[in-house]
């Protein structure tokens, strides 16, 4: 089975967590506009108080340390559109432009969401 979550802060860590869980052999893609995962926005205002002196410390989780779980990890790669119907993504490398497309079978959207 092959997963693919978009987005990858605290839901994407989340899902990725449970996946490796309870379903250890499946196929697992991230794909992650920024250049990171994990990022605490909630830790936003300690930053802007000064409690916390780096935005490198509002990170608990690396694509490095992902990726050697076994999950394929694409940051600084766009999800462009989603076709639920034959289970396939439009994705854009934001290094490259380039534009692709990739499959699922299950898809877990973590991309946040406003209000
Ligand atoms: C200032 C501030 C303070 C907060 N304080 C608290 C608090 O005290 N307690 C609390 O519980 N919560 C707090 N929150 C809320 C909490 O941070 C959010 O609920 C949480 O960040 C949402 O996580 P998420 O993974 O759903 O989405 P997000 O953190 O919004 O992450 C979405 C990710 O999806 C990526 N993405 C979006 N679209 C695409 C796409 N098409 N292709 C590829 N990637 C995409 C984005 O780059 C982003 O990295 C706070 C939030 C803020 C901003």
């Amino acid at each position: 089975m092959k997963i693919v979550i978009v987005g990858c802060t605290h839901a994407g860590v989340a899902a990725v967590n449970a996946i490796k869980q309870f379903h250890p052999e499946a196929d697992v893609v991230i794909y992650e506009r920024d250049d990171n995962v994990s990022f605490l926005s909630c830790g936003i205002a300690l930053y802007l108080s000064g409690e916390v002196k780096q935005l490198a410390d509002m990170f608990y989780e690396t694509p490095e340390h992902l990726a050697a779980q076994g999950v394929s990890v694409k940051t600084r790669h766009d999800v462009l559109a989603i076709d639920a119907k034959t289970q396939r993504l439009q994705v854009q490398d934001l290094t490259t432009n380039d534009v692709f497309e990739d499959h699922y079978d299950k898809l877990i959207m973590t991309t946040g969401s406003y209000v």
